[in-house]
Parts: structure tokens; C-alpha cells; sequence
């Protein structure tokens, strides 16, 4: 990590347990950068990353919710220039805070919905956003880099070969690396599995000791 995240002032980390680290960084603009920077990976998986209280047993934190841009395709027009209502499409992918980018006054809007939200790693990613305006429809979502994720469940974390047993039809598997966003508008990717495993970390102001990077 400390690679990726090229501190100024250089970053310390100590080690919590199992995939478990506390990362201090030495200078406000890193902490920013750390924080606000992400989504990060490791080994193509994610990094979840929450302020350290520096109080607090490092052990209680809930480390699930993980950063994600996504975006929606082909909306009605009127859903991608207000932010309000841009933010309703995004609160269907994920939790808040938010960032959307909206098409407001643009001559040419993209056909998609640019949108920054937090995921829980441990649940399914979303796959289709459903709106009703005169019918029902479902409008499919990309992922940007997007770390490893299973075929099987929809989770992050691991890949589809280490799912329980590992054994699984890929016809019966509902996601898939279709959902990687591309510049391709199908959103189609080169994108191939890899090793899973979970991966956790706090971050925070307090710390101690070089752990990995
Ligand atoms: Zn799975």
C-alpha cells in the first residue's frame, strides 16, 4: 500500500491481526490523499479503509463499506442532470456519503450516470437499477475498478473458485466481469480473476509500526 499511495511524508503501519493494520500517515495532505483517494487495492482486493478514533480497539470497527464509482446506463435524461434526483439513482447502488456526476446543462450528456458510493463488501454488488417513471425498467450498472469479485454470491473478497466449495456452474453464475466498466460502451473488460482473500485496514492519525506496503 505504500506503493500505491506515494506519501510525502512516508506512512508507518502496525500490524492488529489477521489482515488487520493500523496506518498512520505523517502529514495532513497524505492523510487526505489516503482517505479520500480511494478506492485502493490489494492484490486486486479492496482495501477498506475507516478513520482511526485512536481510542478505540481496532478490532470493533465494522471495516465493510468500500468506495465504488459506478455507473449507470442509459437513464432518462431528467435523472442525470439534478443532483437530487441523481442521488436517488445512486442511493439504489449503494450507501452514502455520495458524489454524482450530473449532466447539468451539458449539450452532449454522456448516456450514463457517474456515481461515487459505498458498498458493503459482504453483500451482492448491484447489478441493475430499477425506476419506474411511466413503466418499470431496469438500467444496468458498471463498476470502475473493480477489485476481485465472485461470480457466484456477488461479493467482494473472493473469487468465484473459492466460494464454498469452489464448484460452480458458470451458467448458473449471475455476475460476472461484464461488470467492469469499460471505455467500450458495452462495458465489456479484459478483466480476469486472480486470488482472493480479504483484506482489512484502519487508518488513522494514531499508530505505530511498519507493516506491510
Ligand atoms: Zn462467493
Amino acid at each position: 500500500m505504500r506503493n500505491a499511495w506515494t506519501c510525502a511524508q512516508g506512512v508507518t503501519f502496525n500490524i492488529k491481526g489477521p489482515n488487520l493494520f493500523l496506518a498512520r500517515c505523517h502529514c495532513l495532505g497524505d492523510w487526505k490523499r489516503v482517505m479520500e483517494g480511494g478506492p485502493w487495492q490489494f492484490h486486486r482486493d479492496p482495501v477498506v479503509l475507516v478513520e482511526y478514533d485512536g481510542f478505540t480497539n481496532v478490532a470493533d470497527y465494522a471495516l465493510n463499506m468500500y468506495p465504488l464509482w459506478a455507473r449507470i446506463k442509459g437513464l432518462p435524461d431528467g435523472l442525470t442532470r439534478k443532483k437530487e434526483l441523481a442521488e436517488k439513482v445512486a442511493k439504489k447502488v449503494g450507501d452514502p456519503p455520495f458524489t454524482v456526476v450530473v449532466n447539468e446543462g451539458r449539450i452532449n450528456p454522456s448516456n450514463f450516470l457517474r456515481v461515487r458510493v459505498f458498498v458493503n463488501v459482504n453483500q451482492p454488488l448491484v447489478r441493475f437499477v430499477p425506476i419506474t417513471l411511466k413503466e418499470r425498467k431496469k438500467y444496468p450498472v458498471r463498476c470502475e475498478k473493480l477489485p476481485n469479485f465472485c461470480y457466484y454470491c456477488g461479493c467482494m473478497g473472493h473469487v468465484v473458485e473459492e466460494c464454498g466449495d469452489g464448484v460452480h456452474d458458470p451458467d448458473v453464475c449471475e455476475w460476472g466481469d461484464w461488470l467492469h466498466w469499460s471505455n467500450d460502451s458495452e462495458g465489456a473488460s479484459d478483466a480476469k480473476g486472480g486470488r482472493g482473500g480479504s483484506w482489512s485496514n484502519a487508518a488513522g492519525r494514531g499508530g505505530g509500526n511498519t507493516g506491510a506496503g
